[in-house]
Parts: C-alpha cells; sequence; structure tokens
C-alpha cells in the first residue's frame, strides 16, 4: 500500500507521472477506460490506406520547453512537421496564422513589413484599451473585415458562442505576423514522432513497475488501496457531478478515404458558413516522411459535450467560474489524490504543457515522499 500509486488516465499526463514514479521505486498501476492508450492523442494505421490516423483529431507536437522536448525524444523519434494552414473564406485560399501574405491577398495589396504593421494598426480599433474578450481582441489588433473572414464564424461554429462572449486568450493562441512565415507556431521545436503518439506513449509506460489496466473504470473507492491517486479524468466526474456538469465542446469526426491527394495540405480552415465543419484535415500530411498511394481525411464538426461524449475543449467562461472554484475547493480537500491534465484541471493545454505539468508534479510528489521518509 505505502507503494502503490493508481494514476486514473493513461494520455501524457498519467504516463508521464506513472514512468517518474516507477523509476523512483513505486509500483504503479494505470487505468484507462479506453482500449489503448494515450487519451486524445491516439494515433493508428488505417487497414485500407495505411495511413496514420489522428483518430480524436490531429495533434502536432511544438514547444519551447527543453525539458518536455528532452524527455519526448526519449521514447521516439520526431521527424520534423511544420504545420501551414490553410483557411477558405469568401471565396478565396489564404494562409494562417495572419503573415504579410495574408493581408496582401486580402486586401490586394503589396506591402512591406513596416507598411503592413503600420496599415493594419490604422485599422485595429484603438478605442479598445484592455482587450478582455476575443471579439475586442481581434478587433484591437487586426480590425474587424479581418476578424468577420477569418475569426468570427469560425469561432461560433467552434465554441457554439459570439466570440464577445469568450475569453481573449483563445485569441492570443494565434500569432500575426508581418513576414511571409506561415509556421502556425511560434514555438524552438515541432515535430510528429516517428511511429505514432499511441506508440510514444507505450514506450513512456514500459517500465519494470507499471501496470496498465485497459477498458477499466477506476472506482474513486478504491483510493484507500493505494497511497496515492493521481486523477487525468474529468474532475465534476470523480465528484460525481456534484456540483453540475462543467461545460465542454466535443468533436465529431466524418471519416472519408480518396484517391490520391485530397486537399494539397494537412490542415484547411473553412471560416465560412457554407460548411459546418470548422476543418478538413488530411492524415497522411501530417507525416510527410511517409508516402501512401490514398488518403484519409476529417471532417471536424464542434458541438456541445453531452454527457457520453468525449470532452475536449473545456469552455472557461467567466459565468462558470464560481462552479468551477467549488470544484477546485473540493479538489483541495480530497486527501491523497492529485488532479492533473487538461480534463483534471479543466485548462485549455498543449501536449508540451501538460507533459511538463505533469514531470513537475512526479518531482514534487517525489521530493515530499522524501521529506516524509526523512522525518
Ligand atoms: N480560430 C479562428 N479561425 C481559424 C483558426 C482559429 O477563428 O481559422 C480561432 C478559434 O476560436 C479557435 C482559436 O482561434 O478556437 C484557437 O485556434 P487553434 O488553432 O489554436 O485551435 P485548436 O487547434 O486548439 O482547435
Amino acid at each position: 500500500m505505502k507503494n502503490k500509486i493508481a494514476i486514473v488516465g493513461a494520455g501524457f499526463s498519467g504516463a508521464v507521472i506513472a514512468n517518474q514514479l516507477a523509476h523512483a521505486g513505486y509500483s504503479v498501476e494505470v487505468f484507462d477506460t479506453r482500449p489503448h492508450v494515450a487519451g486524445n492523442c491516439h494515433s493508428e494505421r488505417d487497414a485500407e490506406t495505411g495511413v496514420m490516423v489522428h483518430v480524436y483529431g490531429p495533434h502536432i507536437f511544438h514547444t519551447d520547453n527543453e525539458r518536455a522536448w528532452e524527455f519526448v525524444n526519449r521514447f521516439s523519434t520526431f521527424k520534423p512537421f511544420v504545420n501551414r494552414v490553410k483557411a477558405i473564406t469568401k471565396g478565396q485560399v489564404f494562409t494562417l496564422p495572419i503573415n504579410l501574405l495574408t493581408i496582401n491577398q486580402f486586401f490586394g495589396k503589396t506591402l512591406r513589413p513596416a507598411e503592413a504593421q503600420e496599415f493594419l494598426a490604422s485599422l485595429g480599433d484603438k478605442s479598445i484599451d484592455n482587450p478582455a474578450t476575443f471579439e475586442e481582441q481581434a478587433l484591437r489588433f487586426v480590425g474587424r473585415e479581418l476578424y468577420e473572414a477569418f475569426f468570427k464564424t469560425y469561432t461560433i461554429k467552434q465554441w457554439g458562442l459570439d466570440p464577445g462572449e469568450l475569453p481573449a486568450s483563445i485569441l492570443k493562441r494565434l500569432p500575426v505576423r508581418f513576414n511571409y512565415d506561415d509556421n502556425y507556431f511560434n514555438h524552438k521545436y515541432q515535430g510528429m514522432p516517428e511511429g505514432g503518439y499511441t506508440a510514444l506513449v507505450e514506450k513512456i509506460l514500459d517500465v519494470p513497475g507499471i501496470s496498465v489496466h485497459l477498458n477499466a473504470h477506476f472506482d474513486p473507492a478504491l483510493k484507500a488501496d493505494y497511497a496515492h491517486v493521481f486523477y487525468s479524468g474529468p474532475i465534476d466526474a470523480w465528484f460525481r457531478h456534484a456540483e453540475g456538469r462543467l461545460p465542454y465542446r466535443t468533436l465529431d469526426f466524418k471519416m472519408f478515404r480518396a484517391k490520391g491527394d485530397y486537399q494539397g495540405n494537412a490542415v484547411i480552415n473553412y471560416c465560412d458558413n457554407g460548411e459546418a465543419y470548422t476543418r478538413i484535415t488530411e492524415h497522411k500530411h501530417f507525416s510527410p516522411w511517409e508516402q501512401h498511394q490514398d488518403t484519409v481525411c476529417y471532417e471536424e464538426y464542434s458541438r456541445q459535450c453531452e454527457e457520453n461524449d468525449i470532452p475536449y475543449y473545456p469552455i472557461r467562461m467567466a459565468r462558470d467560474k464560481e462552479q468551477l472554484e467549488r470544484y477546485i475547493t473540493l479538489a483541495k480537500d480530497e486527501t491523497n489524490v492529485t488532479f492533473v491534465g487538461r480534463l483534471g484541471t479543466y485548462r485549455y493545454l498543449d501536449m508540451d504543457v501538460t507533459i511538463h505539468e505533469a514531470l513537475t508534479t512526479a518531482d514534487t510528489f517525489l521530493d515530499c515522499a522524501k521529506l516524509r521518509s526523512a522525518m
């Protein structure tokens, strides 16, 4: 019992903590309700085409965090991949994030960087001092025309809410550039695990002392059998939704196969109302080092998460803050349980942040255990 740890969820959070604790001599049991590890990062080869499919939607590893990058590279070779997103709006194809090509194409201009910066500043609404919402952030920094073309409709499709109700932090994920760099991410490292994410997570979990239970639900009542539980499932589910259900968006994917190359790029966003989906992802382009005759695509539809759906994006609205606070209070009072990851902490986290937080959570746990045994 003293040495026995339960980890709920075999995504990155759970796998990284399991790895660190098993190396420190703990006996770790990992439980996941799904038939595979890796959570929503799970990838598997399509039997018909051989394409590596990101089953729960695309995941691109990008980070500035040296520790997270060094950690994942111990378990897989990372192949170069740069996400270059295209966006269709008003019957034309543009590049995202908004960069010099987007600005010049959209406005039919040939501006240089300093001119484009000045031009965009002239379009921005300077009366907005401290943008709090997604809409204010967009209007302040790119102006109404670009906002309406690229962000407004896409965001309504993605979040089911008016951008005036969403926090500015969501838009802050996307840079605006005054050069022709169309890399979707600003980070120093970017790449894809050569054998897919599931193989990577399996390797992280491949340490003596870890046993993985798939198709297995962990009953919170069992926590007394363990010295500690790390829980990466939805925080509200642990407490049997005592404070109501926290809102999430879920995704539906309409998968189709085609001959050859369907759209010529990994991600194309649909920023207009003509299509109900937000984007089409073509999965073989996420593994550009592989050759495949045929192709697998996903149309991606976002909607409100109902009881039996898979939660994807936490909707952290100011009005839900009190409900979340009540769960945080319950979590603080829960002894011997640490809530981790996107679902456990109800935050919109990228993979690298999840991994880094899991590493520091394991450090803290091991440091405290050392202190306790020294007392
Ligand atoms: N977004 C948008 N238009 C786009 C791409 C993104 O309006 O073409 C907005 C949308 O609200 C989205 C947010 O920017 O939720 C963050 O985009 P990101 O690509 O980071 O979303 P993710 O890939 O995590 O779904």
